[in-house]
């Protein structure tokens, strides 16, 4: 199945866009989501008068997509299955891709965002908001390195750059449609959302919250996965690494420029003395560990150039199910 953007695709829906998408990418949360479904549909009916839940299940190996399918909620569901597992940035993108709402919320499917702050997003919203982003209050639960590295990831994220990566953003947030259009309309594969909603920019703002404890499973983010999340964000929106080398070589040249000096004025005044071998087997253990490491930077780079040259598509859309009352959406 190809999938199209959303204004092309409102043949289910009606022609009219819905006020409110609600965009929630799932993978293995078969005992979450259809509480998760139920608390949304009650509040989208709460805030406004159409509403759809777009939910994406990313290659789940349990009983989600069932559950979904068997979903008994007032709002309409479209429910797209992904062929695997393509990772939570490419299942907001699917899910945004078909989303067709005025106003699109993303959601995790695991009850940790409280709703009630979906409430104060469309407040905002209102108020002529184009993106309202939640930030986490409480880092407290995570461990001592987790927060110090995090921080430190944010830190050389904005070096030299434009725009912020706000700390601490989640990936729950309001954006109205020209945010999720202008997210659409860029080419890159390899997406590193958290990035990509700086740099679009717009007229965003930061609602503090404090997250919940997962209802059911547990974290599907590891520290190696953190890790690998980090260095993606980190080739694709900034150069400061590849740049550093030239730094380091420039003064690692001068400094063996005064040492050659010193060694002829040295060698003049008190002649040749026993060979430096210390000093020889240290410069080049350390230039070699030097070059290693700026030839790995440079392979981060040049493995992102690969991935995004090879043009693939960021995930593929196995199935489109439709669930809950697409009835009522269509006489509202
Ligand atoms: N998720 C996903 N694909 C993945 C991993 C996670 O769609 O490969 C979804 C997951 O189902 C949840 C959200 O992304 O709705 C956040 O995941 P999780 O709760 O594990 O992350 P955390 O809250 O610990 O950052
Ligand atoms: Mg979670």
């Amino acid at each position: 199945m190809t999938t199209q953007r959303g204004d092309t695709t409102l043949t289910a829906l009606g022609t009219d866009r819905p006020e409110l998408s609600f965009v929630i990418p799932a993978h293995n949360e078969e005992g979450n989501i259809l509480e998760t479904l139920k608390r949304v549909s009650a509040k989208a009916q709460e805030l406004v008068t159409t509403a759809e839940i777009i939910v994406v299940d990313d290659g789940s190996a349990d009983e989600t997509v069932a559950k979904v399918k068997s979903a008994d909620v007032p709002t309409p569901v479209v429910l797209l299955r992904l062929s695997r597992n393509f990772g939570k940035e490419q299942a907001i993108m699917a899910g945004l891709e078909r989303a067709t709402g005025q106003a699109v919320v993303i959601l995790d499917a695991d009850l940790q965002e409280p709703l009630r702050y979906v409430d104060t997003m469309m407040e905002h919203y209102r108020d002529g908001y184009e993106m309202v982003y939640a930030v986490r209050e409480n880092r407290e639960d995570e461990s001592f390195a987790k927060r110090n590295l995090t921080k430190a990831f944010y830190r050389m994220m904005s070096v030299g750059s434009k725009f912020t990566v706000p700390e601490d953003a989640r990936d729950f947030r309001l954006m109205d449609r020209a945010v999720v259009e202008a997210l659409l309309d860029l080419p890159e594969r390899n997406r590193f959302m958290k990035g990509l909603y700086g740099w679009v920019g717009f007229r965003s703002i930061a609602i503090p919250v404090v997250l919940e404890k997962r209802k059911e499973g547990e974290t599907k983010f590891g520290f190696r996965g953190l890790f690998s999340h980090a260095f993606t964000g980190l080739t694709s929106f900034t150069s400061w690494p590849l740049r550093v080398w030239t730094l380091i070589g420039g003064i690692l040249a001068l400094f063996s420029i005064l040492y050659a000096v010193w060694i002829t004025i040295r060698t003049l005044i008190w002649g040749a003395d026993v060979p430096g071998w210390s000093t020889l087997t240290v410069a080049v253990f350390f230039l070699g560990g030097i070059q290693l490491i700026s030839i790995g930077v440079l392979g981060e780079y040049l493995g992102r150039i690969f991935t995004e040259v090879k043009g693939r598509p960021g995930y593929i859309v196995a199935e489109e199910i439709l669930a809950g009352d697409h009835e009522a959406a269509k006489d509202a």
